[in-house]
């Protein structure tokens, strides 16, 4: 019916229209990754500083060239769900690599961070329970919550002693609390204090989740954010491989018995295709990497904290600065200032970050020339 059909473009129009006026539309551009970080868009060859691929990893031989073997042993799709079709054999293997870079008895690996995150929190809280996130959570996290049927509250940001007072109030009616948050924050860059807020879940009987998306390969030796806060006790251990594991995918570290049950429950993997062999098996083969170049991990810091004292910015926590400048327009201007010197880094907005805090996110990996980081840090004092 075209007139029903046309309401709905007419719909779409008006809120793009909207979205316009605040300088907050976003549409995908086409961006070749020629080497490493050197990229082209729009004709332009551009060195990215907007990639999560904090190793360099996602064009390492060792881990192309597995991918490439295992779509000549296993095919190029999984073909079903894993409870479906049976696991093909690198995911077995990539399960039993995350359990032992994360110090647990097991994995569950996911189709993606997000599905790990949406399929997780709902198998193990519903209604009648509590779940308290950081304020600063990453969306998915929001998303696994809401869906739980649980009560969803958040905490202040990185406020151990806040979550200690909503906790205690929680923990009279709630029959189970789930408390998550972020090793390092995809936004700000900032590491969670796990120490403390562990000692607070532990006291008040909460479980902990912890989404290391933006910390393995770059904290705790490449292990996350556990490794660092040794003496964390922290149940769920949540992360994706599409970041320095530079593959996709997503995985959940956790007991044994906490993994049977993801496998069993969680419904992002019950109902959903599993990770194809090519992205297992790159995965498994950038965890071997990580293992093996202890140097490669302990450059990401090194070429993070190279820009904050270049730019006379506070010291870098992790592989992720971030550049705040208030408004959507400021943050897209800034982008275009330094992407006419050859330099993208891309305006983060409202939704991804809170209204008033758009920036521009950096993301410093391994393999950035130490020259062009202090171009970068050059042109930003600019801004
Ligand atoms: C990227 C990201 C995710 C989602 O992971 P995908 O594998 O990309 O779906 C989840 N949490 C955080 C904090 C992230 O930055």
């Amino acid at each position: 019916m075209p007139v029903r059909m046309d309401s709905l473009q007419a719909f779409a129009r008006h809120k793009l229209a909207g979205l316009e006026a605040l300088s907050l539309r976003r549409t995908p551009v086409e961006t070749a990754r020629r080497e490493g970080l050197w990229v082209e868009r729009g004709g332009r060859r551009l060195l990215s500083f907007s990639c999560n691929d904090y190793l360099g990893l996602t064009h390492h031989p060792a881990v192309m060239d597995a991918a490439i073997r295992a779509i000549q042993d296993h095919g190029a799709g999984a073909g079903a769900a894993r409870l479906v079709t049976g696991d093909h054999p690198p995911l077995e293997a990539l399960e039993t690599a995350l359990a032992a870079l994360k110090g647990t008895d097991a994995a569950c690996v996911f189709g993606s961070g997000f599905l790990a995150a949406i399929g997780t929190i709902p198998a193990v809280v519903g209604a009648g329970d509590v779940v308290l996130l950081d304020a600063l959570a990453h969306a998915s996290l929001h998303a696994g919550a809401k869906l739980s049927g649980a009560e969803v509250l958040t905490f202040r940001h990185n406020d151990a002693a806040d979550l200690a007072s909503q906790l205690k109030t929680q923990r009279f009616t709630a029959r189970r609390a789930l408390v998550v948050t972020e090793g390092v924050f995809s936004m700000d860059g900032d590491v969670a204090p796990l120490d403390a807020i562990s000692a607070v879940c532990v006291a008040q009987d909460a479980w902990l989740m912890v989404d290391d998306a933006h910390a393995v390969g770059v904290i705790g030796d490449g292990r996350g954010s556990s490794a660092a806060y040794p003496g964390a006790k922290v149940d769920l251990q949540m992360g994706t491989l599409s970041k320095a594991l530079a593959s996709y995918g997503g995985y959940v570290c956790a007991g044994a018995d906490v993994v049977a049950l993801l496998k069993t429950r969680a419904r992002s993997s019950v109902f959903s295709t599993a990770l194809p062999p090519a992205s297992t098996a790159a995965a498994l083969a950038a965890i071997e990497v990580i293992l093996a170049e202890p140097r490669r991990v302990a450059s990401v810091l090194a070429k993070a904290r190279a820009f904050t004292a270049a730019a006379g910015l506070p010291q870098a926590e992790s592989a992720i600065v971030p550049i705040l400048l208030g408004s959507a327009k400021a943050a897209l201007a800034a982008q275009a200032a330094l992407e006419e010197q050859g330099l993208l880094a891309m305006a983060i907005r409202p939704p991804t970050v809170p209204k008033g805090t758009a920036r521009l996110r950096l993301a410093f990996s391994s393999v950035h020339p130490d020259a062009e980081i202090e171009r970068l840090a050059a042109a930003v004092k600019q801004l």
